[in-house]
């Protein structure tokens, strides 16, 4: 078996050991006879499996009881749709605009009702974050938006709008878990599992009680699309992902008994994050054109002096075993996604490699 250290931004890497646990439960789950993905999900081994995947979720994220959870079908960009179609009680909304999924989230809400684009990084290419104390939020609006961290442009929000009595939706797709959250801090948290939970094919979404129930009134929503629906059905409104909310149990077993839980993880994470941006700082070929104070933990851009340097960079590195470095096709040059399962050994390979290049064409 030949592993390669997967930089995709997302399906990315699993943990190695998640993976051999769900290969050896592939054929017979538990003393079931059956697999995981061909099991009804209203049977009661399945069941047991879906009640302790939110059990996990919550021990984990240390969700408060207010707070209901959702797995949902059509991943987050679906969300980007069913924030406003729920909770835009007032016909208006805030959004901070820092890269491409923000900006579709917006576009998608304006079809719901009025869309404020109350601060947007788009001058600077979103290459930073605004500063969130001075954006003038709307009074009228029933929630802002942001994304939290913004995948393709390798920038995180480190401060989060905070506004008495407006909630925060926040896109946390690719930084879910790599550190501890105030879940209280927001209104709804949604994110795609494909990046640090499990594999694609289902969001989830974790939203406060009292917006479940004073939801918006003046839409026919269809069923699949309502939040209180589906939550009250315990997610099994219709069938869900079986076998992703399966793997999202296995991700969580593996953070809280393996890894020690999200403090641990956060430590990890800002570990790897640091060598690359340190390797980053000094080196006078690689650059990264993100502001310092907003630089992803997740998510790492840099280029090379030229297109030419970035293809034959991404190519080579391939073939070392470093795959899918190539930057988003709206900017180039290159990124390394190192999520939750990127072990230290494979940015550290990462960094030698990118050192070696340096040296041979620098
Ligand atoms: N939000 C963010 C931050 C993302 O990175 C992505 C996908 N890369 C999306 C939303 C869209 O997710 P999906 O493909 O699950 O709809």
């Amino acid at each position: 078996m030949a592993r390669v250290y997967n930089f995709s931004a997302g399906p990315s890497m699993l943990p190695l050991s998640v993976l051999q646990k769900a290969q050896s439960e592939l054929l017979e789950y538990g003393s079931s006879g059956q697999s995981v993905m061909e099991m009804s999900h209203r049977s009661s081994v399945y069941d047991a499996i879906i009640v302790e995947t939110e059990a996990a979720l919550r021990r984990v994220l240390n969700i408060p009881d207010n707070y209901k959870v959702g797995f949902i079908q059509g991943g987050a960009s679906t969300q980007f749709a069913m924030v406003p179609m729920n909770l835009m009680t007032t016909g208006e909304a805030d959004y901070l605009v820092t890269g491409q999924f923000s900006g579709k989230a917006a576009k998608e809400a304006e079809k719901f009702g009025t869309v404020h684009v109350v601060a947007s990084s788009k001058d600077k290419n979103f290459t930073y974050i605004p500063d969130v104390d001075a954006v003038e939020y709307s009074p009228n609006a029933s929630y802002i938006h942001i994304c939290e961290n913004n995948t393709i442009y390798g920038t995180r929000f480190t401060k989060l709008p905070q506004v008495d009595g407006i909630p925060l939706v926040a896109d946390m797709s690719s930084c879910i878990l790599s550190r501890p959250t105030d879940v209280s801090k927001y209104g709804l948290i949604y994110f795609g599992v494909q990046k640090n939970v499990a594999p694609a094919g289902m969001a989830v979404a974790i939203v406060r009680e009292d917006l479940l129930e004073n939801a918006r009134t003046d839409l026919a929503r269809p069923a699949m699309l309502d939040y209180k629906t589906l939550i009250d059905a315990r997610s099994m409104y219709n069938t869900p992902n079986c076998w992703s909310i399966y793997m999202m149990g296995l991700v969580l077993h593996w953070i809280e008994n393996e890894v020690g839980g999200l403090t641990e993880m956060e430590k990890r994470n800002n570990a790897k994050a640091q060598l690359l941006y340190d390797y980053l700082d000094q080196s006078s070929f690689f650059q990264n054109p993100v502001n310092k104070a907003d630089r992803s933990i997740m998510n790492v851009t840099f280029a090379s002096p030229s297109k030419e340097l970035d293809a034959k960079f991404c190519q080579e590195a391939a073939e070392a075993g470093l795959v899918n470095l190539k930057g988003h096709r709206s900017v180039g040059g290159m990124r390394a996604s190192i999520y939750n399962a990127m072990p230290l050994d494979g940015v550290q390979a990462l960094v030698a490699f990118m050192k070696e290049f340096e040296a041979r064409n620098g």
